[in-house]
């Protein structure tokens, strides 16, 4: 059985600090490597501006896809601000020879121009739809991000926070993680995000995350894909 192990690589739970890259990162990237993962990863273009060399060597073993620029919500955005949140991103990405064809919004919201503004741009698919499957929406293929149940995300996020409960869920075609979920000290965050929201996200964060991470993986045997292999 293939899954795919989706990563959106971002700033630190709604900061502009970074400390994820260099607390997190390496160890995600020797763990997918002990356990034979190759992942998409959906990268934020001012990121990968500022730590090119990181992105070139992620790309050596996973797919790099684009998280858009800035970590916006696209529903607010217009045609041409869509536009430019794809582009610029593609521009730094095809600076640093980093094929990208796949998209991933952020916090899962897009809207109507998005489709048309990655078709003209070359991207292949999307995903950043909930649902549970594969299809091509007008020459992009979606793969739409599955839940566990209802309002319940594969998201390392939901299994995290209803841990041990999650145990008992069957392993979806996708997972998608942050790094950032398994950092030690968790930044404080000026997000407008609801206090309760926020508490729930830290809930089984840090050393706790990695061991049911760990466990997740090692008890299901799926051999984990990226969005371009499993096609
Ligand atoms: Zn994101």
């Amino acid at each position: 059985m293939k899954s795919i192990m989706t990563v959106d690589l971002e700033y630190d739970w709604e900061t502009k600090e970074l400390r994820n890259l260099k607390e997190v990162l390496p160890k995600l990237l020797s763990f997918f490597e002990k356990h034979g993962i190759r992942a998409t990863f959906f990268v934020l273009g001012s990121l990968a501006e500022k730590n090119p060399r990181l992105i070139k060597e992620i790309a050596k073993k996973h797919e790099i896809g684009c998280h858009g620029f800035d970590h916006v919500d696209f529903s607010k955005l217009s045609e041409n601000g869509t536009a430019v949140q794809v582009l610029k991103s593609k521009r730094v990405f095809d600076s640093l020879g980093v094929r990208v064809t796949g998209f991933r919004a952020p916090y899962f919201k897009t809207n109507k121009h998005l489709y048309d503004v990655l078709k003209a741009a070359g991207f292949d698919y999307d995903s950043s739809e909930f649902g549970k499957r594969v299809y091509n929406k007008d020459g992009i293929l979606e793969f739409q991000v599955p839940s566990f149940f209802p309002l319940v995300k594969c998201g390392l996020s939901f299994y995290r926070l209803l841990y041990p409960f999650s145990k008992s869920f069957s392993v979806p075609y996708m997972f998608y993680l942050h790094p950032h979920e398994f950092m030690e000290k968790i930044p404080s965050s000026k997000s407008t995000m609801p206090f309760l929201l926020k508490w729930l996200g830290r809930r089984n964060a840090g050393r706790r995350a990695w061991q049911i991470f760990e466990q997740f993986i090692k008890e299901n045997k799926v051999k984990w894909v990226s969005c371009g292999d499993y096609l």
